[in-house]
């Protein structure tokens, strides 16, 4: 893991506390240049870099083709993966992420979060479904794979089908290769937190949140692995769609039609013990 970049250029998301008080700047190149070098002293041969921060891949075309040189001079042929928001592609064309590919970003993992233009107004993520589509179908076309994460429980109480729906629709227009589907922990220093005290939000029960999952594997049309196993999910699973749906639709049914109060106490007790880093 590089540090590229420190902080989000964001820093907006109602649900996020992660970089609250680091505001967003590139690294020195010094300070990279530093870091290579102690990678090519200890770990010769390290084919592979994770360029770290909120989403370094907002720098311009040119500062990432710089970063992609300086790599490459410590770490001949190294490949480059990293975190982007959905406009990080604003301002590259499709012929920049061409580049940006040959230059050795081979992959790019975005937090969509939520095709719901209702969700993502609402936890102020700063685009809409149709800036998705537009984004990331210019990746598609650049042939710049791309993972995603989908973030279950952000659209509240009773509207898991709903949510899942307009999200799928929003999923079925692009191509990522791989999703973690996983499901928001609202902290109680977040901004959602404070909508929850203030009874301005209900949060979904973990039921609801099994229920998105299926809602969202039952539509999802294009190739794509879905992966569940991440600490704040209640259930870890790995499908590749559409072969493995089936197998994993009837999981899940098993697992929502067994659910029991006991399980959403037990639930909600682990997610409420859950803390920030
Ligand atoms: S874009 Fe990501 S890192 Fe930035 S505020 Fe939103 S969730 Fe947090």
């Amino acid at each position: 893991m590089l540090e590229v970049t420190v902080g989000c250029t964001h820093n907006s998301c109602t649900f996020c506390t992660y970089y609250k008080g680091h505001p967003f700047h590139p690294a020195p190149l010094e300070q990279v240049r530093a870091d290579l070098a102690e990678i090519a002293r200890f770990r010769p041969g390290t084919d592979h870099i994770w360029a770290a921060g909120g989403d370094p891949f907002s720098m311009s075309t040119r500062r990432l083709l710089e970063l992609a040189a300086l790599v490459h001079e410590y770490l001949p042929g190294a490949t480059i993966s990293t975190y982007a928001r959905v406009d990080s592609m604003r301002n590259k064309t499709v012929d920049d992420l061409r580049a940006l590919h040959d230059a050795g970003y081979t992959d790019i993992m975005i937090g969509i979060e939520s095709g719901d233009d209702e969700v993502l107004a609402h936890v102020n993520k700063g685009y809409a479904a149709a800036d998705v589509v537009e984004q990331c179908g210019k990746l598609d076309e650049a042939g710049l794979p791309y993972n995603c994460i989908y973030l279950g429980g952000i659209a509240g109480a009773g509207r898991a089908e709903e949510t899942a729906a307009r999200s799928a629709e929003v999923f079925n227009q692009i191509r990522p290769r791989f999703m973690y589907l996983t499901t928001v922990t609202i902290f109680p220093d977040s901004e959602l937190g404070a909508e929850v005290a203030r009874g301005d939000f209900e949060p979904m029960s973990e039921l609801e949140r099994f229920r998105e999952f299926r809602a969202l594997v039952a539509a999802l049309e294009n190739p794509i692995v879905v992966d569940t196993r991440l600490v704040t999910n209640s259930i870890g699973f790995v499908a590749e769609l559409p072969a493995d749906r089936e197998e994993c639709l009837a999981a899940l049914d098993k697992a929502i039609a067994g659910f029991s109060e006991d399980d959403e106490r037990r639930l909600s007790r682990r997610r409420a013990m859950m803390r920030t880093i």
